[in-house]
This record gives C-alpha cells, sequence and structure tokens, in this order.
C-alpha cells in the first residue's frame, strides 16, 4: 500500500492511535458488555497492561491495531515508504513486545485472546469470537 499520508497528518493520526481509549477498544468493550461479561481495564500489574481483564476467568483480551502491532497478510498493516529504517525498528520492537508479553502472561497461567481492529468490519463474527473466548 502505498503512503499517501504525510508526515504531519501521519503524527496526528499516530496520535490517535496511541491515546488511550482508541475507537476499537471503545467497540469490543461494547460488544463485551453487551455479552454480559464484566472485565477491568488497563491492569497495569499484568504484563503489558492488557485492554481487557477477566480477573476470576484469567483471561484478557488485547485489542491491536493492525498497522502498529503488525497484523500478517493484512491491509491496514501498510509499511510507509518513508524512513523505512525508523518505522523497520519501529515495527520489530513493538512485535517483539508482544510476543514478550504473550510469554509472560502465559506463564503467569493467563489465558489471552488478541483483537485485530480489522475485525471489527465483522462485528458479528467477532461477537462470536469473543464468547467463545470468554465462556469456558
Ligand atoms: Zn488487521
Amino acid at each position: 500500500m502505498a503512503d499517501h499520508v504525510n508526515r504531519a497528518k501521519r503524527s496526528l493520526i499516530m496520535a490517535a492511535v496511541h491515546s488511550r481509549d482508541t475507537m476499537p477498544e471503545i467497540a469490543v468493550r461494547k460488544i463485551v458488555h453487551s455479552l454480559g461479561y464484566r472485565y477491568r481495564l488497563h491492569d497495569s500489574r499484568l504484563p503489558g497492561r492488557p485492554d481487557l481483564v477477566f480477573p476470576s476467568r484469567r483471561k484478557v483480551v488485547f485489542v491491536h491495531g493492525c498497522f502498529w502491532h503488525r497484523h500478517a497478510q493484512c491491509k491496514y498493516a501498510s509499511s510507509p515508504k518513508t524512513r523505512v529504517a525508523y518505522w523497520q525498528a519501529k515495527f520489530f520492537a513493538n512485535v517483539a513486545r508482544d510476543r514478550r508479553t504473550r510469554r509472560e502472561l502465559k506463564n503467569l497461567g493467563w489465558t489471552q485472546m488478541t483483537v485485530w481492529q480489522c475485525e471489527l468490519k465483522k462485528p458479528e463474527k467477532l461477537t462470536e469470537r469473543l464468547d467463545d473466548f470468554l465462556a469456558d
């Protein structure tokens, strides 16, 4: 995907992506709430500060932006055509951090699910997936 967005605009997008309560995250919260599950938000006592935490089930859900977290084979995980080395280093660090977080949570006995931002395009399917994950 071509990099049509200029640098100033991109930094605005990044700021939005990095904000604490991103739109995809709010959408996922709504789905989970509609399914009747209770959760905590951003528990900083856990590795990776998971977006939604279900303490009694020992489960967490991460809501990941496809661009930042490099969703494999996803059209939203485009690569900027400028400052290539900078972005590659950044992406590499993000992916490595996610991997470390997953391992740490697993070692602590937590089960986890990642919701990708693009999955919100098919809310019914995502709702089913979340319900399956949280149900047992
Ligand atoms: Zn995606």
